[in-house]
């Protein structure tokens, strides 16, 4: 098929590979929640041998992980909104090879980190670069990416609670119920706000974007690299079988 061989040659030749995955290792950063709730467990390895006695010619490794670790998809049925919709082995194909759009809002974070986006926001996006793409995601660029190595800035709290950029619930709701988007992909350890937890209703942006049966895409990075439309984004998620969501390797393609 000519259209595959011309995208291999192109690769390195006007298309570029971005990886928009954040490394996964015992220091990625965790969403820490208050009492009474529980927590996932931080990412680990657990040696099987390496090139000794047990195992004198390999190198191997059982991996101690959350589902929500890292770059990380949320499936549907993560939220109780979205309980009947897809586990993560059963996300459509269309959902994890699709256009993505890319909404900066990294200097209106700079000074205020805290900043929710707004349909207003949305609009005036759409109004110099198209309509969201039908069947895309929503990538939300806040430059929190720059933190996404040292788990105290990255999760940005104090007696307060988390402070970190996020979605209204208006916003949510609407790019959730009232766009053909099939998932927001932010730079956060969660697709909310780090004081989403005290909206109408908590959480928003699980609430509706699950709900409607679409996804979460958190902890992403280099999305500097992307324009605002013609990226392709590739999702890998693992097939867990009852699953609510997956570490994920996230790539792009971007045209140069
Ligand atoms: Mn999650």
């Amino acid at each position: 098929m000519p259209v595959l061989k011309d995208l291999l040659g192109a690769i390195g030749n006007g298309v570029e590979i971005v990886d928009l995955t954040a490394p996964l290792s015992a220091g990625t950063p965790v969403l820490r929640l208050p009492e009474p709730f529980a927590n996932t467990i931080s990412f680990r390895l657990e040696e099987i041998s390496r090139y000794d006695e047990p195992g004198p010619f390999w190198y191997w490794n059982n991996i101690h992980t959350g589902e929500h670790t890292g770059t990380h998809v949320d499936a549907p049925r993560h939220w109780a909104s979205g309980r009947d919709g897809h586990d993560v082995s059963e996300l459509p194909l269309r959902t994890l090879v699709a256009p993505a759009a890319v909404l900066d809002a990294s200097d209106r974070v700079a000074q205020n980190p805290d900043f929710l986006l707004e349909i207003a926001d949305v609009r005036a996006w759409e109004a110099a670069n198209g309509a969201l793409p039908d069947g895309g995601w929503l990538l939300y660029r806040t430059g929190w990416d720059e933190r996404s190595g040292d788990e105290e800035r990255f999760l940005n709290a104090d007696d307060s609670g988390p402070h970190t950029p996020g979605v209204s619930a208006e916003c949510a709701r609407w790019l959730a119920e009232e766009t053909g988007l099939v998932g927001l992909g932010v730079e956060t350890v969660g697709t909310d706000a780090g004081g989403a937890g005290g909206f109408d209703p908590p959480f928003p942006c699980h609430h509706y974007f699950l709900g409607a049966g679409k996804c979460g895409l958190t902890q992403l990075q280099n999305l500097a690299a992307l324009p605002p439309t013609g990226a392709v984004l590739l999702v890998s998620p693992l097939p867990i079988v009852g699953g609510s969501g997956s570490p994920a390797r996230v790539l792009a393609l971007v045209e140069t």
